[in-house]
């Protein structure tokens, strides 16, 4: 099995969820946010096709890492080796996060059409979720660019069936957070 990347593992970073984090970057997103930091990730045809086994050989070589953050490009276009790697980074006793343009409510339904969505999901425990608004950009929020982003505790989520905020970050956010119906 191949995933689209825009770049080998990024070891090291301290900005894309807490602890020390290695991201993945992975290539591919149709959602043209005006402002976007990475247009480079957007076409589905650049970056390179590297086999997950790859990518397994990356996480082996980590050391001390809390976990490890995939972002792009969205990794929700490649829900099936995102899935893959998760688990694998989970085995290692890594924890999970990932960065989506789209919202948690817009995943939950397209996971009733495409469900390795919802399997990818079962294997995040944190997303940073939404779109990159310019006018709501801030600096003063963490892990995320823009105000409208919601760090989400994927887990509590699906288990309650209602959009959980990850604690702690309850304060910083806009949104309210959302009944919504999960379809597992
Ligand atoms: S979702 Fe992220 S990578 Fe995609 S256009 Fe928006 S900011 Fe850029």
């Amino acid at each position: 099995m191949k995933i689209r990347l825009a770049a080998e593992l990024q070891k090291d970073s301290i900005v894309d969820g807490e602890g020390i984090r290695a991201v993945l970057w992975t290539q591919g997103c149709a959602h043209n946010c005006p402002g976007c930091h990475n247009p480079m990730t957007h076409s589905f045809e650049a970056g390179a096709l590297i086999n997950i086994e790859e990518v397994y050989s990356w996480i082996d070589k980590l050391e001390g890492h809390d976990g490890i953050t995939l972002s792009g490009g969205d990794p929700m276009y490649q829900p099936i080796p995102c899935t893959k790697i998760s688990q694998y980074a989970h085995d290692k006793g890594l924890n999970v996060w990932c960065y989506t343009g789209f919202t948690f409510e817009e995943l939950l339904k397209l996971s009733n059409k495409n469900k390795n969505i919802m399997e990818f999901l079962k294997n995040i425990d944190v997303l940073i979720d939404g779109p990159f608004i310019l006018k709501e950009k801030s600096l003063d929020i963490k892990f995320r660019g823009s105000r409208n982003q919601r760090v989400i505790d994927v887990k509590r989520s699906l288990a309650g069936n209602k959009t959980e905020i990850l604690k702690g970050y309850n304060e910083d956010t806009k949104k309210k957070e959302q009944k919504v119906h999960v379809f597992i």
